[in-house]
């Protein structure tokens, strides 16, 4: 089943106009929530920033928020998956291709979303994983989960066909995020990570981690580094709804302190654990 308007459907009943503005603008946005042992996780830190995204773009909901909430909640249990991920999308609609917004009678936002399999990706969780340094060649307004991810998905590529995990941003010099995740160091026992402005998406996991760290005593700094912190942290790690806390051992093939996963990384996936439900731990 897939979500379609206020319904849920059969895939194959979702029809989609050739002339979507999200097909041919990119001009929508979504968001993607983690599914646990068969239920959404924070839900409501997705369903606030789905809601900021669409505002800032001037798309409003057809629907109530809280009746998107319950949809997406049927959604997952409909599709009964333990361990999974559900997105969901919303464009400005169907309209003859011209730049400016239609006439709000002439084009209805569309709304879909469906639920796949994920498992947590437990041997990178393990081991930690590598990435590449890009420029961050995106648009200055991250904060929006907008459609248009093309400097995302090329950069994503370059890291992986050179055998890369993730690609990390550096705008001039200074760290924002990754292609998909938010990036935090460790320098000293402080944790610190670029503050939740228009160059970055404010990830809930990333929210989520910082509660965890201050509930655990460990000092946390919302400031911008640059490069060089980044190569000389002694921790490095990720975070995203996918990613959870994920170790990264390797920046441009160099070693992150003794190219291992550091203890403050270790503390905050252990916190980060006990707060998914045992089910899927
Ligand atoms: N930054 C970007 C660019 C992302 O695409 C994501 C994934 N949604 C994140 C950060 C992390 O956000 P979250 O923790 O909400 O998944």
């Amino acid at each position: 089943m897939m979500l379609f308007g206020n319904q849920l459907v059969p895939d194959e009943e979702v029809r989609i106009s050739p002339l979507d503005r999200g097909y041919y603008f990119g001009d929508g946005v979504y968001e993607v929530f983690r599914i646990y042992d068969g239920r959404l996780f924070e839900v409501q830190g997705h369903m606030e920033r789905f809601s900021r995204s669409m505002a800032e773009i001037r798309i409003s909901l057809p629907y109530p928020l809280e009746e998107l909430e319950n949809l997406l909640n049927r959604l997952t249990e409909t599709a009964g998956i333990p361990d999974g991920l559900t997105y969901v999308q919303i464009t400005r609609g169907a309209a003859p291709r011209s730049h400016p917004f239609p006439a709000a009678a002439a084009a209805e936002p569309v709304v879909t979303g469906w639920c796949s399999p994920f498992l947590r990706p437990l041997k990178d969780l393990e081991n930690g994983i590598s990435a590449i340094v890009r420029e961050d060649i995106r648009w200055h307004r991250c904060d929006i989960k907008s459609l248009n991810l093309l400097p995302n998905v090329l950069l994503k590529q370059e890291a992986l066909d050179g055998g890369a995990g993730e690609v990390i941003f550096s705008r001039g010099g200074v760290i924002t995020e990754a292609s998909a995740s938010n990036v935090m160091i460790v320098k000293n026992g402080i944790v610190k990570t670029h503050p939740a402005d228009h160059h970055i998406l404010r990830g809930v996991t990333r929210s989520l981690v910082l509660r965890l760290a201050e509930g655990l005593g460990i000092a946390v700094r919302e400031e911008a580094f640059r490069a060089e912190e980044l190569a000389s942290a002694d921790e490095v790690f990720i975070t995203s709804t996918g990613s959870e806390v994920m170790p990264v051992v390797l920046v441009d093939s160099r070693p992150v302190g003794d190219g291992k996963p550091g203890p403050v990384t270790r503390l905050l996936q252990q916190a980060f654990e006990a707060s998914i439900p045992a089910g899927s731990r």
